[in-house]
């Protein structure tokens, strides 16, 4: 008897990242077998049989999006303090609100309506730092989505070593959810935290992301402390690595980012929050010469105001070729800051960032019937400079469909709408 296969996913286009050139491959089919990718190949003349066949035409298909940095439940404070820089906005806004405001329902709250616009947005990865982070947890293994969650050294929400342990022990044998460890950045996590979270990076085998080098003011205070720049102060304690995940980078000098080649360490890039809390602009194409593996994170909503790698990339591309006008941008290069590279920014090369044989089926399709996405000369330069992300119509995360026609599957989206207005009036009333 021949193979029933789960699904059979017939694609009008593909863009593999197989090869990580962008290649984009006419009339392809991808076969899935539960939650990974059996093969991929052209469509041949009799179709193999599957439980489901998925017909994608008129359609661009590709990997699902990797997103390096956030804070998922911060939805909830999307549209607050808008016009402050990052000192004021985290000192009078942001930190205040956190106190009175997270608990563990806030978290599930802003986690569930996070989700729904990472699927909307055809992200299906995401390394996040934040609290409660078990309660997150539960939600992407019902969700089911992949996340690399990072418990907060830092909070005083909960217990960090009690969240890293529940974390270890219930998702040990998980593939889609990761423990990790975060600590918030090196002016608010002081050295013996910092030496104690490599320990414990150590000794758990977890990742640390980290925000580095945000500002200047950053970079003064540090110096002003430590008599080093952000970057060498980590390496001194420990934190720095293909374990540790550099976020922002705004403010790097040559040995910093020769620091960070050296040892591997990757970097999330985060356009968008740089540009709106008046951070500046990371050094990435420099980065990216010095063999700095660079990812793309779209920071809390809070301070973006969206979870969207598409206009990310948009805005990510043409800020670069504002910074360095005698320099080319490729596309390819800006997506793989979503793909290849964010996958093996998390560690996890061998299993996402691709739709090759072997890997998870972590698969997105973008409907290309919009005006926008016409004439069809280049379109990989579509997916970065005209692709809003309205356009993503299919996500699969795993094997299992989580949106389908444009419809998120078995969620009520409307119950976590009027739930997330329900927690704005309690903001009003604490502010
Ligand atoms: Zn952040």
């Amino acid at each position: 008897m021949s193979k029933v296969f789960s699904k059979v996913i017939l694609c009008e286009y593909l863009l593999s990242m197989e090869r990580g050139d962008g290649q984009i491959k006419k009339n392809q089919m991808i076969l899935v077998d539960e939650n990974k990718i059996h093969s991929v190949g052209p469509v041949p003349q009799t179709l193999p049989e599957g439980k489901e066949i998925i017909r994608l035409n008129n359609h661009l298909v590709c990997p699902g999006l990797i997103n390096t940095h956030t804070h998922l439940p911060m939805v909830l404070f999307r549209g607050l303090g808008d016009h402050l820089t990052l000192q004021r906005w985290l000192e009078e806004i942001i930190f205040p609100l956190e106190k009175k405001m997270v608990n563990p329902e806030f978290i599930r709250v802003g986690t569930e309506l996070a989700l729904l616009e990472l699927i909307k947005n055809g992200i299906t990865t995401v390394c996040d730092m934040y609290f409660h982070t078990p309660v997150m947890a539960g939600l992407f293994e019902s969700y089911g989505l992949r996340g690399v969650l990072a418990v907060d050294m830092l909070s005083s929400f909960s217990d960090w070593k009690k969240d890293l342990d529940d974390l270890c022990d219930t998702y040990k044998e998980s593939q889609r959810v990761h423990p990790a460890i975060a600590c918030h950045a090196p002016y608010t996590c002081d050295a013996d935290l910092l030496k104690l979270s490599a320990e414990e990076s150590q000794k758990r085998n977890l990742p640390i992301s980290i925000h580095v080098a945000e500002t200047e003011w950053e970079i003064s205070e540090i110096k002003k402390q430590y008599g080093k720049t952000p970057v060498a102060h980590l390496k001194d304690c420990g934190v720095i690595g293909p374990h540790s995940i550099f976020v922002h980078c705004v403010y790097l000098n040559e040995e910093d980012m020769d620091l960070m080649a050296e040892t591997n360490t990757p970097l999330s890039y985060n356009p968008e929050s740089n540009m709106k809390l008046g951070s500046g602009v990371a050094p990435i194409l420099r980065a990216m010469e010095k063999g700095i593996t660079v990812s793309m994170g779209t920071d809390g909503a809070a301070s973006n105001n969206d979870l969207n790698l598409f206009t990310e990339m948009d805005t990510g591309a043409k800020l670069q070729k504002l910074k360095n006008p005698s320099k080319t941008v490729k596309a390819k290069d800006i997506f793989s800051m979503v793909t290849t590279s964010a996958a093996k920014a998390l560690g996890l090369s061998d299993s996402i960032g691709k739709i090759q044989a072997g890997f998870f089926a972590d698969i997105i399709a973008l409907n290309l019937n919009h005006p926008h996405l016409y004439p069809r000369h280049d379109l990989l330069n579509h997916l970065v400079y005209s692709a809003s992300g309205r356009e993503v119509d299919f996500v699969m995360c795993h094997g299992k469909v989580l949106m389908k026609d444009a419809e998120i599957q078995g969620v009520d989206v409307f119950r976590i709408y009027a739930e997330a207005e329900m927690i704005k009036e309690k903001i009003k009333e604490t502010v």
